[in-house]
């Protein structure tokens, strides 16, 4: 092959592995598939518990509270071990790049329910795919300058968004290769569920289910969506707080996400006490960068 050639097919590589949403859609569609071909696989339970534990992994430790909670919000100071753990949850989870989703999710606070609003409630009246799908919430992945600005370059950020794919396709493969059942529960079904679950989560949080809060926004409290959701369902909660780590303010308002955000506080030393509910304005949401909690 020529040098040409080796180049243009290194620069291949190079924009397959890059982040965007678009794929997280396509492994969206793909999972969607293998997830409903499991229920005819006829495996035993530990399969489906293992498919759990990697749904709480995923969904809970990465998306919730690592990429919502930490990431985008920085509602409380976690220890780099921590952030280590969050960023490898949600990279193999395949919501995307920590980067490109607090741009998108930033930009969601700022703009909800108009015209700007990456998520989709405001679009489609109903919950059709397209409305679930997150590879149409038509959003660049995270930029330099973004990467700099929020995470200050850290190299673990770096690396992650240049062989973002490259990561999810080695572990998944990986997985694959050891047996198919691992593959399957350890990461397709639980993925689905992580990326589906997502897409209903934005959407229907700001359709249905009641308020606590006068906010700006559409935003609602669902407790169906809470329950599937790791608490993620306290929507109209979070919007009036953006800060507060947890979403409960009801005794029934349960939070699973804000047990996990406690053990790792108590963890790492720095206490559990709930977050006041600080608020904050969503221009102050975009303005904040590492460590400023
Ligand atoms: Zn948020
Ligand atoms: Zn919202």
């Amino acid at each position: 092959m020529s040098p040409a050639g080796v180049h243009g097919l290194r620069g291949r590589w190079v924009e397959w592995m890059r982040p965007s949403v678009r794929k997280v859609g396509a492994v969206q569609v793909a999972t969607g598939v293998l997830a409903v071909g499991a229920l005819f696989t006829g495996v035993s339970w530990p399969w489906w518990a293992l498919a759990f534990l990697g749904y709480f992994f995923y969904a809970c430790v990465g998306h919730s509270v690592g990429y919502h909670r930490y990431f985008a919000h920085r509602s409380f100071r976690a220890p780099r071990w921590a952030e280590v753990l969050f960023t490898v949850a949600g990279t193999l989870g395949c919501v995307g790049s920590p980067v490109g989703w607090v741009q998108m999710h930033r930009r969601h606070h700022l703009y909800s329910d108009r015209e700007g609003d990456p998520y989709t409630a405001h679009r489609y009246p109903h919950p059709t795919p397209r409305a679930l799908l997150m590879g149409g919430y038509g959003s660049e992945p995270g930029s330099a300058r973004a990467l700099r600005r929020m995470f200050r370059a850290d190299p673990l950020q770096v690396f992650v968004m240049r062989y973002y794919f490259g990561i999810v396709a080695v572990f998944a493969g990986g997985l694959l290769l050891v047996d198919w059942r691992l593959f399957l529960f350890g990461w397709a079904v639980p993925v689905a569920w992580t990326l589906w679950m997502a897409g209903l989560d934005a959407w229907a949080t700001h359709r249905h289910g009641y308020r606590n809060h006068d906010t700006p926004d559409g935003s609602r409290n669902l407790w169906w969506c809470s329950l599937l959701s790791w608490g993620e369902g306290w929507h109209n909660n979070h919007h009036a707080n953006p800060r507060a780590w947890s979403y409960r303010e009801r005794w029934w308002e349960w939070d699973p996400g804000a047990a996990v955000v406690w053990a790792i506080l108590r963890l790492s030393g720095r206490g559990g006490r709930r977050d006041p509910a600080s608020g904050g304005t969503p221009a102050a949401v975009m303005a904040r960068g590492p460590g400023q909690a």
